[in-house]
C-alpha cells in the first residue's frame, strides 16, 4: 500500500487550523476506498502502530494531529453518496454541507447543521467533534441528525469490527476525536428547506444594555428564533461596523424579524462570518469556545477588562475570546474563572491535546472509560 512520509507531507499533517505545534514524523495514506482503510488498519495493527484519522484539518484543537509511532490516513476518497430519501441520507465520511445541500437543493431538501467552516468540515469530522453553530438553538448538534454510524473500531483481540450503530448507541462517537474508531459512513436526517428567514440587527452603547435586548428575546420564547448573536465592539470594528456592541436575532419566518430584504439579511450575516478572520488579523489567533450557563455578564466583562476580543452565541452561553501570543497565562486565568462560574471549558471546539489540563477528574475518568470501552489497546488517536 503506497504510503508518504516525506517532509512535505509531514509538514502537512502536522498542521490543521489550531495553531498547535506538532511535529512528529508520521506515514501518511490516502486510501482509494473503505476495503483499504480496513487494510492499513489491519497493517497498522499488526505492526503496533496508533492511528489518526484526517479529514479537512479544520479542528480549532489539534485533534487529527499524529503522535510518536502514528500513522495518519487521509479519508479523502471515501466521498460517496451511498441512499437517498425524503427523510434521509447516508454519505461516506468525506463530505461537506456546502455540497450536501447543493445536492438536496433540488429536492427541496437541507440539512440543517450549518457551520461556519461549512465549504471544508466534512462530516466524518463533524461528527467526530459533534459539530454545532449558533442555529444550535433550534437544531443543535450534529448528534440529533445522525440517525445510524457504520463505525470500524478495532477490537480487545486486535481484530477489526465493522458494525451499524443507531446513534443512541454509538452517541460516545459524537466525541471521539479522542480516537475510537473510524467512522465508515452516516445516516443523516434531512428536513424541508426553511423558506425564508428575518432578522433584527440592533446596537447599543453598553453591555448591560445589549444583554437585557438579549435576555427580552429568550423570554418570548420563540420558536422560530434560529440564532441570537452577540459582538462587542472591538470586534464590531474589525468588520467595519461602529464602536458598539450589536445582537443579531434571526427567525426562521418572514414576520417576527425586522429585515427581511434578503440581501441586507445576507450582508449582515457576512458580518458576523468576518468576526473570525478580522479578529485573526488583528494579531488574536487563538480562539476559544467556553460555554456558561449563568454569569456570562462577568466573563464578558473579564475579557474587555483584559482586552480580550470575544463575540458568540449568546443565547447557549457560548462566548469565543480570543487570545494573542501574549496572553497565554490569562487564557488559565479564564478557565479557572469559568470554572468559578459554572463551566464547561469547550462547548464546540473540544479538548484534545490542548485543554486536557482544564477537565475536571471527572472528565478524565469518563474519557477513560469511553476510550476502554470502545479502543481498549489503544489503537486510535494520540
Ligand atoms: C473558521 C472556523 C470556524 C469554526 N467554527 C466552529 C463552530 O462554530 N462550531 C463548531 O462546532 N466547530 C467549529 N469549528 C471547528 C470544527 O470542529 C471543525 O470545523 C470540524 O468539526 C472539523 O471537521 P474536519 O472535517 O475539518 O475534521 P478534522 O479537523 O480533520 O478532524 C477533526 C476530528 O475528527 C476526527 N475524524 C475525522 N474524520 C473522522 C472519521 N471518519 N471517523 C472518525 N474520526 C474522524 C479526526 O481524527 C479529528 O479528531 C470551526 C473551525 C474553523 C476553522
Amino acid at each position: 500500500m503506497q504510503s508518504y512520509n516525506d517532509p512535505l507531507h509531514n509538514l502537512i499533517y502536522n498542521t490543521d487550523a489550531s495553531h498547535f505545534e506538532n511535529n512528529e514524523k508520521t506515514e501518511v495514506f490516502l486510501p482509494k476506498n473503505r476495503n483499504k482503510v480496513i487494510e492499513i488498519v489491519e497493517n497498522a495493527v499488526k505492526e503496533n502502530k496508533k492511528i489518526v484519522c484526517r479529514a479537512w484539518g479544520t479542528n480549532l484543537v489539534g485533534n487529527c494531529l499524529p503522535s510518536k509511532n502514528t500513522i495518519v490516513i487521509d479519508l479523502s476518497a471515501l466521498n460517496k453518496i451511498l441512499e437517498q430519501n425524503a427523510s434521509s441520507i447516508t454519505v461516506e465520511p468525506w463530505l461537506t454541507t456546502d455540497e450536501l445541500n447543493d445536492i438536496l437543493d433540488k429536492y427541496d431538501l437541507y440539512f440543517p447543521v450549518q457551520l461556519w467552516s461549512h465549504a471544508s468540515a466534512q462530516i466524518g469530522g463533524m461528527i467526530a467533534t459533534n459539530w454545532a453553530w449558533m442555529r444550535a438553538i433550534k437544531y443543535w448538534k450534529m448528534e440529533k441528525w445522525v440517525e445510524e454510524m457504520e463505525i470500524l473500531t478495532v477490537n480487545e483481540n486486535k481484530g477489526i469490527k465493522i458494525q451499524t450503530f443507531n446513534a443512541d448507541d454509538a452517541k460516545d462517537f459524537f466525541w471521539a476525536e479522542w480516537g475510537l474508531g473510524i467512522i465508515l459512513n452516516a445516516k443523516l436526517k434531512l428536513i424541508k428547506k426553511p423558506e425564508s428567514t428575518s432578522l433584527t440587527f440592533k446596537d447599543f452603547d453598553n453591555l448591560d444594555n445589549a444583554l437585557m435586548f438579549v435576555e427580552s428575546v429568550k423570554s418570548k420564547k420563540n420558536s422560530e428564533l434560529s440564532a441570537l448573536e452577540i459582538i462587542n465592539p472591538q470586534v464590531s470594528q474589525a468588520v467595519w461596523l461602529e464602536n458598539k456592541y450589536y445582537v443579531i436575532v434571526e427567525y426562521e419566518n418572514s414576520t417576527d424579524g425586522e429585515i427581511t430584504d434578503k440581501n441586507e439579511i445576507k450582508e449582515i450575516w457576512a458580518k458576523r462570518d468576518a468576526c473570525y478572520p478580522a479578529t485573526l488579523n488583528l494579531w488574536y489567533p487563538q480562539i476559544e469556545d467556553p460555554e456558561l450557563h449563568e454569569n456570562i455578564d462577568e466573563l464578558f466583562k473579564w475579557c474587555e477588562n483584559n482586552n480580550i476580543p470575544v463575540y458568540g452565541h449568546i443565547w447557549i452561553g457560548v462566548l469565543h475570546p480570543h487570545f494573542n501570543s501574549e496572553q497565554k497565562e490569562l487564557m488559565d486565568d479564564m478557565y479557572t474563572l469559568v470554572q468559578e462560574l459554572w463551566w464547561n471549558v469547550s462547548w464546540e471546539h473540544w479538548i484534545w491535546k490542548k485543554k486536557q489540563k482544564y477537565l475536571s477528574e471527572q472528565e478524565k475518568n469518563q474519557i477513560k472509560s469511553i476510550k476502554e470501552k470502545w479502543d481498549s489497546n489503544d489503537v486510535f488517536g494520540f
